[in-house]
């Protein structure tokens, strides 16, 4: 039987752990070759790549500062020189530090706010300038931006400088839809509730249990599965869009909290 990315040629950014591996084993899953990329994790990306390996796929994994634009050359290089082309990016990688906004010393304040945003949107800011290159010149390409509902209203306390990168994923993703549609190149934003990772926190997750409908946090598979649509050409007639996964927040549903 066919898979759904058979043949396809993947990055994932940040894919040594939590959404960013389960999106990896997902595409290898359905037939794509994965390029695993981690900043700290190596022992953790060879983990991925040996299990990809295992279920018959194929992975390389390339060790790359996203904020980094030479680091993010390379990754690119790396890829191409292997594969020859990149059909799928899913720009995964990203940090989150909590700092309230009145109640953090504004150094530090000033400080998170800085390497979030050169992580969290320089960093795809990176990807998809380099990526796209390749993707022009083949007149397709699938990009998919890991957003949070955090960027698009619902927040934690202590997570305004967070909350803001992840609301300019949601316009780059619109803004990037509109100037690469006529190059055959979809981009669309995940945007995720809670999901059982390394950055997520106990009390957080029960929070988030509480308040939605379906009564619990999502898996970092909950999100691959929607990330496997977005990158096959099941979905090919979507761009522009962010798609929120995260159980039917109760907060945004009705006022009976
Ligand atoms: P995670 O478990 O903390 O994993 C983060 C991944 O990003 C790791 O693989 C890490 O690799 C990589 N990474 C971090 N900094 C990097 C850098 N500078 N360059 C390259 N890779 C880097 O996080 P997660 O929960 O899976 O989050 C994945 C995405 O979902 C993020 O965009 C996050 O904002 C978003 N999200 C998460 C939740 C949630 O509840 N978990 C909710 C909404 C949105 P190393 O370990 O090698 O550094």
């Amino acid at each position: 039987m066919a898979r759904r990315l058979d043949g396809k040629i993947a990055i994932i950014t940040g894919s040594s752990r939590g959404i960013g591996r389960a999106i990896a084993l997902e595409f290898a899953r359905e037939g794509a070759k994965v390029c695993i990329n981690y900043a700290k994790s190596e022992d953790m990306a060879r983990q991925v790549v040996e299990e990809i390996k295992s279920l018959g796929g194929e992975a390389l994994m390339i060790r790359a500062d996203v904020s980094k634009l030479d680091d993010v050359k390379q990754l690119v290089k790396g890829v191409i020189d292997r594969f020859g082309r990149i059909d799928i990016l899913v720009n995964n990688a990203a940090i989150m530090f909590r700092g309230d906004f009145l109640e953090t010393e504004d150094e530090e304040f000033y400080r998170i706010l800085d390497r979030m945003w050169e992580v969290n949107v320089k960093g795809v800011v990176y990807c998809c300038k380099e990526v796209v290159k390749h993707m022009v010149k083949n007149r397709y390409g699938k990009i998919i931006n890991i957003a949070s509902i955090a960027g698009i209203g619902t927040a934690f306390p202590g997570t305004t400088p967070y909350a803001m990168t992840k609301a300019a994923i949601v316009i780059l993703t619109r803004r990037l839809a509109f100037e690469l549609g006529p190059y055959g190149i979809n981009v669309n934003a995940i945007a995720p509730g809670m999901v059982l990772t390394d950055m997520s926190t106990p009390e957080g997750v029960e929070l988030a249990r509480k308040r939605c409908v379906l009564g619990r946090v999502g898996s970092p598979e909950d999100i691959a599965r929607l990330a496997v649509f977005l990158a096959s050409d099941e979905s090919s007639y979507i761009t522009g869009q962010v798609i929120v996964a995260d159980g039917g927040r109760i907060d945004y549903l009705t006022h009976s909290l």
